[in-house]
């Protein structure tokens, strides 16, 4: 007997068998539309006689060069026979003709990506005898005319627009707008000019046979899936190309045979809010795809309950019955043929991201799902969508079909931002400041002096640079939305334009910036504001905490960041980045002086100046973070870039020498004279703290040993904060980090001076302060020898952005600008190793150095603050490898608190993964 490839609606029961009992498998055998058909059946609701041809059959047909396996047709031809004994109809049968429809339908929906034809068995005989059964010649010609056209473009390909055209003039010779107003003879004569249309592109006449008719369908159906329209569509949503289809052969029935009949499409909560309300749209007298064409003003489903109030009720019981069997929302496809309701196809419904949420708190309140299915349904990108404001659907859709997509970029940072372009910093700032401009930053790339104008404007928009590029790190820093890396834009400076593609876009023009899908737009698209304090997500983010076993902390460098991280949920900072405080104006010329002056007094003059503003800083974090632990790191970049660019420094200098030689007057000499000294000592410091490979030079821990002051004024500023704070009677839980460690004497080295500090603030506070010591693991040698590290540290946390540069010996700022695109393109790298944690590599070293720490202190507190620590892969990796949290922009607390949730989740419940939302 040949394999079985064909089954009835009503046998899956027995595909549930042959797969091995998982429903997963069934979608994948008979396709997502075909097996809930075949389900519905099984539950009682009234779906029309049915069958399916299975994937495995597609599969083997497009294997086997295109030609049907064996037995699969033989099957068809009993299942038709099935299908005439449960309708009491008869294929190809004049007197009492049984009409199909040919669907495809894969596991995972591809909505319009294939083929459907519709009223299959329709011939010039059965045509006549469906008149004579029905009385109406109106509803049998428009069927047919529509199987002629959906044949024709499906099987045969047929430009649609060619019949478009041809009903169009029957439209206007009748003048009438719809094609519901033409009338029976009208469409009589559609069905034979199409019979035409059909001959003349296809060489061949319409077929009359039924049976050849499904045939071909069928043909086309399987051959769709490897379409254009199909592939690119599983290229784009990764949807495996070796899925195939199923083709679901169902008896039509009719919503276009009078008044008693209804066709519609519905919703078993509203999609965008998430209410608990049914809400769908109907066309009486109409077939299905009326609907969705959208050529006829539709009817709200809640008339549908004055008009049909019998026929409302069945249906409202089928939803609920099909929302609590399938424990989704359902999105449903219905017709009442004279009278009978039919349901034509169930699936889980689309939603917007605030509409999933309540959806899943609710469906968990109603204990349809449970706490932790709720959590699981709900993505990441979802909870994102919560803390940026995104334009709307429509606006989108409208700027997109009106030409206002510039170009594509990478979506570094999420949300909607419109604003007029400038093209530096400063004009930025101004624009915004002093003018109240809403503004787009364009840039080549940003650097540290750009920050002040990012800061102001909406968005940020660059042509070069990668993920963890600085435009892409400051901007997810303070939720800025931002596209970087468009390749295509070219910004002229002197002209203060930039060209993308064909379009010239000028300094002050209006553009928008979708930073979640990397988009750039010409003009001002609408934008909606969506609520972090939506209470159905607090609800959500509040069980997901208790699910998760990952702390979940926050990198902040002042007390509004930290404030805006405790609202989202931080349990502590895990990384203030100390240098980010120096760069502010009043405070960078001290810096200046520390790095100039030879002498130590002066050097500790400058420090003795900065230490006020540090003390501040800290004290503000503390308040910030009352009972909370602040992990403060002391000073990590190389003294350089705190100075002046060299270049820079050696244009001013050529620039000062010409003015010289055009100072009319001696005071002018002299002053310019004296700005040329000064100018010229900088530019020798400069020089002469130049080095090769600043990434791996003086940086770290290394700075705060040749500069030890540098150590003991920050130590000193965190410690005087700590106790000033504590007489407020704020709780402090200081925690200071050592960057860049590599040798545990390094370690020893800073710890000793540290603690000789810290005891001389608290001696001459009065105040014992409870602190931890601690350092960084961002070089491989400190991951290997975390055991000996671990003797003079109190907690580690992994620097995953310089252990990544470290680990591929690649620095992050030069692959990202280069050969990382190609490297990624190429799939030499499988993803960006700065976005995801690279398991294989820094991964090992991450467990490795796990393991040695807790050889030594099993209870030894060690997190993570790279940028790593807001992406969920590799958050669900710092749990299985035991961390204790991890610290990420305040603005990805609460896609981490979900993130840890789900990892939690599945390492405990691995079979849970088939929930997760898809
Ligand atoms: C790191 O290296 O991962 C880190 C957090 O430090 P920074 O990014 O400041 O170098
Ligand atoms: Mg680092």
């Amino acid at each position: 007997m040949s394999k079985k490839w064909v089954y009835l609606f009503s046998e899956v029961d027995q595909a549930e068998k042959y797969v091995g009992g998982q429903w997963e498998d069934v979608r994948g055998l008979l396709g997502g539309k075909g097996a809930n058909l075949a389900e519905m059946v099984r539950i009682g609701v009234p779906v029309p006689a049915g069958f399916t041809i299975t994937t495995e059959a597609c599969n083997t047909y497009l294997a086997s060069g295109e030609t049907f396996p064996e037995g699969m047709w033989e099957q068809v031809l009993l299942a038709v026979k099935n299908l005439e004994k449960d309708s009491g109809k008869k294929f190809g049968d004049p007197k009492k003709p049984l009409l199909v429809s040919c669907r495809s339908g894969a596991k995972f929906s591809m909505p319009g990506m294939m083929d459907t034809i519709l009223n299959i068995g329709l011939n010039d005989e059965t045509a006549v005898g469906l008149v004579e059964l029905t009385g109406n010649e109106h509803f049998v010609y428009d069927s047919f005319r529509r199987l002629i056209q959906m044949f024709g473009s499906v099987v045969k390909g047929v430009p649609d627009e060619v019949f478009e055209e041809i009903i169009s003039k029957y439209r206007s010779r009748a003048r009438v707008k719809t094609d519901a107003e033409l009338t029976a003879e009208d469409l009589k004569e559609l069905t034979e000019e199409f019979k035409q249309i059909f001959r003349r592109y296809t060489t061949i006449s319409f077929p009359s046979d039924p049976y050849e008719q499904l045939k071909m369908a069928t043909d086309a159906v399987f051959k769709s899936w490897n379409g254009k329209r199909a592939v690119d569509y599983r290229n784009a949503s990764a949807i495996p190309h070796d899925l195939g289809t199923a083709v679901n052969i169902v008896a039509m029935v009719f919503g276009n045979l009078g008044d008693d009949c209804v066709t519609g499409v519905a919703l078993t909560r509203n999609g965008t809010t998430g209410e608990s309300q049914i809400e769908g749209d109907y066309l009486k007298n109409a077939q299905g795809e009326d609907v969705v064409a959208g050529i006829r003003q539709t009817m709200d489903l809640s008339e549908l309950r004055q008009e049909m109030p019998n026929i409302y009720a069945e249906f409202e019981q089928i939803v609920k019955q099909l929302e609590k069997h399938y424990r989704e929302m359902q999105d449903v496809e219905f017709t009442v043929e004279s009278g009978k309701l039919w349901m034509l196809q169930t699936r889980s419904g689309k939603r917007t991201a605030q509409a999933a949420v309540r959806i899943a708190v609710e469906m968990a309140e109603e204990k349809l799902i449970t706490k932790q299915e709720a959590v699981l349904r709900i993505t990441p990108e979802q909870v994102d969508f919560f803390l940026h404001p995104q334009f709307e659907r429509k606006a989108i859709a409208a700027a997109k079909s009106e030409g206002a997509l510039l170009a594509t970029g990478l979506n570094v940072s999420p949300g909607a931002a419109v604003g007029i372009v400038a093209f530096d910093a400063d004009l930025a700032e101004m624009w915004t400041k002093e003018e109240d401009k809403k503004v787009i930053m364009v840039r080549p790339e940003t650097k540290p002096d750009d920050v002040h104008g990012m800061l102001a404007a909406q968005g940020i928009l660059t042509s070069r640079g990668g993920r963890t590029s600085h435009a892409a790190l400051v901007a997810r820093q303070f939720g800025k939305p931002a596209v970087v890396g468009v390749s295509e834009l070219e910004i002229d400076i002197n002209k203060r334009h930039m060209i993308i593609n064909d379009d010239t876009i000028k300094e002050g023009d209006w553009i928008s910036l979708d930073g979640t899908a990397g988009e750039v737009y010409s003009g001002q698209l609408k934008t909606v504001v969506p609520d972090i304090m939506d209470p159905w997500l607090i609800k959500l983010l509040s069980w997901a905490d208790k699910f998760r076993r990952l702390g979940v902390w926050t990198n902040a460098d002042n007390p509004d960041d930290a404030q805006r991280a405790r609202t989202y949920g931080a349990e502590g900072i895990g990384l203030c980045r100390t240098e980010h405080m120096f760069f502010e104006a009043r405070r960078l010329p001290y810096l200046h002086k520390m790095i100039m002056s030879d002498l130590p007094i002066e050097r500790r003059e400058a420090l003795d100046a900065l230490l006020p503003f540090q003390r501040d800083d800290f004290a503000g974090l503390f308040r910030a973070m009352d009972g909370l632990p602040v992990i403060t790191r002391l000073i990590d970049p190389p003294l350089h870039e705190f100075l002046p660019d060299h270049m820079e420094l050696n244009h001013d200098l050529t620039d000062l020498k010409i003015r010289i030689k055009h100072a009319d007057t001696l005071e002018k000499v002299d002053t310019l004279l004296q700005q040329i000294n000064e100018k010229a000592l900088v530019l020798k410091r400069v020089e002469s703290l130049h080095e090769s490979n600043p990434m791996l030079g003086l940086r770290g821990v290394r700075l705060g040993i040749q500069i030890p002051e540098l150590t003991t004024m920050q130590v000193r500023a965190i410690f005087e904060a700590a106790c000033m704070v504590t007489k407020e009677g704020v709780e402090v839980h200081p925690e200071i980090m050592i960057p860049l460690t590599s040798h545990v004497n390094e370690l020893k080295v800073q710890r000793e001076i540290l603690e000789v500090e810290a005891k001389k603030v608290m001696r001459e506070q009065g105040i014992e302060i409870d602190y931890k010591f601690g350092t960084m693991i961002e070089i491989p040698r400190a991951a290997l020898t975390a055991h000996q590290l671990v003797e003079h540290a109190q907690f580690f946390s992994f620097g995953t952005n310089d252990l990544t540069q470290t680990t591929f010996g690649m620095s992050r700022d030069d692959a990202e600008a280069g050969f990382l695109i190609r490297y990624l393109r190429t799939r030499i790298l499988p993803e960006n190793p700065f976005a995801t944690i690279d398991r294989d590599g820094v991964g090992q070293l991450m467990a490795l150095a796990v393991k040695k720490a807790r050889s030594i202190n099993p209870e030894l507190e060690f997190g993570i603050c790279g940028e790593h620590a807001g992406d969920p892969q590799s958050i669900s990796f710092c749990h299985e490898i035991g961390l204790t949290y991890v610290s990420c922009s305040p603005y990805r607390v609460p896609v981490a608190r979900l993130a840890a949730a789900h990892a939690a989740l599945l390492d405990k419940n691995p079979a849970m993964k088939n929930r997760l939302a898809k």
